[in-house]
């Protein structure tokens, strides 16, 4: 069993609550899987998907609840949609100004979390929000610190550290991690994404771009018609969906 760094299993100790942020992608999955090796008791996981309904890849909410086993699961949403995001702004989030992430994904989970924390006094107000980022992503993610006090969550009574359980794990670990607990990853990794996020994400490779277009035709026809109509891409690179994956809408 992989060892808990030492604040998480004072935490672990003292009762907290463990929130699971889970995309149904194969690093919240592996998460999940590594928590329970640490020693973290069920008793004490919740998980949590932030869901963004229409762009968001078929069966993610039924992969998470076939793999969590018997924790309970919280289905988090914004108010509004992706798409309304964008019409409203007339432009995509970037990969530097994520308002889909932020507005879409870590305010209602945290909205979420909250409530939970409250009617569940059992955790005494401590919470580990746990996250699936890996330092072998980007320059950017290995930069960030592993254990870090969330300021603006904690307030008297409420006590939140960020945790990325899997920080160090690479990209074999975590197929490995998934395969060696007897489960398999969502069904778009086998179609040929390399990552399961929105099915196009702003970040998106142009591969992966080109998968999801040909797997999501009726959602590609809709995010091409909004490019056309905003004169805005969602790529930063200017260029437009068709032009990218050269799948004509
Ligand atoms: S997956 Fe991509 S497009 Fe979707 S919310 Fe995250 S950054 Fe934004």
């Amino acid at each position: 069993m992989s060892a808990l760094p030492q604040v998480i299993s004072e935490y672990r100790d003292a009762g907290a609550l463990f929130a699971v942020n889970h995309s149904a992608g194969k690093d919240s999955q592996a998460m999940l899987i590594q928590l329970r090796r640490m020693g973290v008791p069920d008793s004490q996981i919740v998980i949590v998907h932030a869901d963004l309904g229409e762009v968001e890849w078929p069966g993610n909410l039924e992969h998470i609840r076939q793999t969590i086993g018997n924790v309970p699961f919280i289905v988090a949403r914004a108010k509004k949609t992706f798409l309304e995001m964008v019409e409203h702004r007339q432009m995509f989030p970037s990969p530097g100004q994520r308002q889909c992430t932020s507005d879409l994904k870590r305010g209602p989970i945290q909205r979420e979390l909250r409530r939970y924390l409250k009617k569940h006094p059992e955790f005494g107000g401590r919470i580990v929000n746990c996250m699936g980022m890996r330092a072998q992503e980007s320059a950017a993610r290995a930069k960030r610190p592993s254990i870090i006090k969330n300021r603006s969550c904690s307030i008297a009574g409420r006590d939140w550290i960020d945790w990325l359980p899997i920080h160090e794990m690479t990209h074999f670990d975590v197929f490995a991690t998934i395969f060696s607990a007897g489960q398999r990853p969502h069904w778009a990794y086998y179609a040929g994404m390399s990552r399961l996020s929105c099915v196009f994400c702003i970040m998106a490779s142009a591969s992966d771009l080109k998968v999801a277009a040909n797997l999501n035709r009726e959602l590609y026809r809709r995010y091409v018609a909004t490019e056309k109509r905003i004169g805005h891409t969602l790529s930063m690179s200017g260029k437009g969906l068709e032009q990218i994956t050269g799948v004509p809408a």
